[in-house]
């Protein structure tokens, strides 16, 4: 263990809450400790020098000071504050559910660097103003993996036998497709398609530059999502705030939601 009592790391803001007077406690994703919260001391007062380097989702530079209860922000800087997705409603609902999500399924103090670099590169991609819907199922998969629930698309998880080319099941408590055969044993598990379950399978085993050029229609990427959802839901077992306002502002006027 290191006793020095500061440390410079890279970090991408997930979340803040305000503290005190002028505090404010951040929720931050760092390349080597995964999740951290800190203390940014006197960010709410107007004429704080860090405040802009600590917006959410900002990517910064950040050298803190180890504290009793929290780690105390000293000095910031920015690397990628992600301007164009600040301006954009859609944008910036798409990494708002990517903060969020990445929040949601990390531990605090657990090194996750390929979640880190996922993150980065997603909030990159929402930034260029690419389509944000494929871009966060393949966040949405590779986060999953990243994190631990990488789900199984090739065997099914109730007989192990290999996956057929027909319409399948798909069961969040298993984790995992379910063949036809096996879909009366599998609790809560619904209809996925063959077309579906393809593009997933393309997806968890391409590099993420390689996965967002894959040519996917709509109706597919709604069907991905659907399924993505449902397990991410289970997992989470509770709603995520911002996929429904993703959701709201990405829609166009008079479709319903999933
Ligand atoms: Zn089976």
């Amino acid at each position: 263990m290191s006793r020095e009592r500061t440390y410079q790391t890279e970090a991408v803001v997930l979340r803040r809450r305000n503290w005190g007077e002028a505090d404010r406690i951040l929720t931050l994703f760092t390349p080597l400790r995964g999740k951290i919260r800190v203390r940014a001391v006197g960010v709410r007062k107007p004429a704080s020098r860090k405040a802009g380097h600590l917006e959410l989702f900002h990517r910064a530079t950040l050298f803190l000071a180890k504290g009793r209860d929290f780690d105390i922000i000293t000095q910031a800087e920015t690397v990628e504050a992600y301007s164009p997705l600040r301006e954009d409603l859609i944008g910036s609902a798409a990494a708002s559910y990517a903060v969020e999500l990445l929040d949601r399924l990390s531990p605090e103090e657990s090194e996750n660097a390929a979640a880190y670099r996922l993150l980065v590169r997603t909030l990159e991609q929402l930034s260029a103003g690419g389509d944000p819907a494929l871009a966060l199922r393949c966040y949405d998969l590779k986060l999953l993996e990243y994190s631990g629930y990488k789900p199984e698309l090739s065997l099914c998880t109730v007989c192990g036998g290999e996956i057929r080319a027909e319409d399948q099941f798909f069961s969040p408590a298993r984790g995992g497709a379910v063949c036809p055969r096996c879909a009366d044993r599998a609790e809560g598990r619904f209809p996925v398609t063959l077309a579906a379950l393809k593009v997933l399978r393309h997806i968890q085993r391409s590099e993420l530059e390689e996965a967002l050029q894959l040519p996917v229609g709509k109706s597919t990427l709604e069907e991905l999502e659907s399924i993505l959802q449902r397990y991410i839901q289970y997992l989470l077992e509770s709603p995520m705030r911002s996929r429904k306002f993703y959701s709201e502002v990405s829609r166009p006027r008079g479709e319903g939601g999933v």
